[in-house]
């Protein structure tokens, strides 16, 4: 099965990849990986990659859509994959719907998770860190009464990331980016929506409920 997954900030999409991935037996491709093992494998496009990140400016597109293809193109990924991060926008979309046609394949399904704004506000403004040890805490979901680690003693704080108004403009950022990306795959009718609010199993469960019917 070749599948995109996408969702906001928030959503627990970096878990939820890993889960389906390994349900499916499918790999499990994402933009930060592929970035990571061109950079550390000293490939051409990694080394063309590290000269932007060292400046500090942002990885051009066609560089990205190399890397991308390069990792496409590897032998564990030719009978199904699932990408995370990538298409970020319509016209990587459109690069690569080619690409796979290239390839004499197309994608199979694209699944959303679905998580309301004020729930991705609440799971992630809620978060607490311990200064010492580094430990994320939950105000609610671990029922923090105060603002010191269990594990270390040490004081929590919360994360610059943390703060909702950070969260919320992520989540504007998120919604103009990927708004259009999900019409794209709706209008393709390849779009998969699942509730991803509850706990990680409940989610994964759900979402592999949602892909049976896509399944070989
Ligand atoms: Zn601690």
């Amino acid at each position: 099965m070749r599948l995109v997954l996408v969702g906001p900030p928030g959503a627990g999409k970096g878990t939820q990849a890993q889960f389906i991935a390994s349900n499916l037996s499918i790999p499990k491709i994402s933009t930060g990986d592929i970035f990571r093992a061109n950079v550390s494998g000293g490939t051409e496009l990694g080394k063309l990659a590290k000269e932007y990140m060292d400046r500090g400016d942002l990885v051009p597109d066609e560089v990205t859509i190399a890397m991308v293809r390069d990792r496409l193109s590897e032998n564990d990924a030719q009978d199904g994959f699932l990408l995370d991060g990538f298409p970020r926008n319509v016209p990587q979309a459109e690069i690569l719907k080619k690409m796979l046609e290239e390839f004499g394949a197309g994608l199979d399904i694209v699944l959303e998770l679905v998580v309301d704004d004020e729930e991705v506000v609440r799971r992630l403004a809620g978060r607490r860190t311990c200064s010492q040890c580094g430990r994320i805490w939950h105000v609610d979901f671990d029922d923090k009464k105060d603002d010191i680690c269990d594990a270390c003693g040490g004081r929590l704080y919360q994360r610059d990331d943390d703060q909702e108004e950070t969260i919320r403009h992520r989540l504007e950022v998120y919604q103009e980016q990927t708004a259009p990306l999900v019409s794209f795959y709706a209008h393709e009718g390849i779009l998969v929506g699942v509730d991803a609010t509850g706990p990680v199993e409940e989610v994964t469960q759900r979402a592999m409920e949602s892909l049976s019917p896509f399944a070989d």
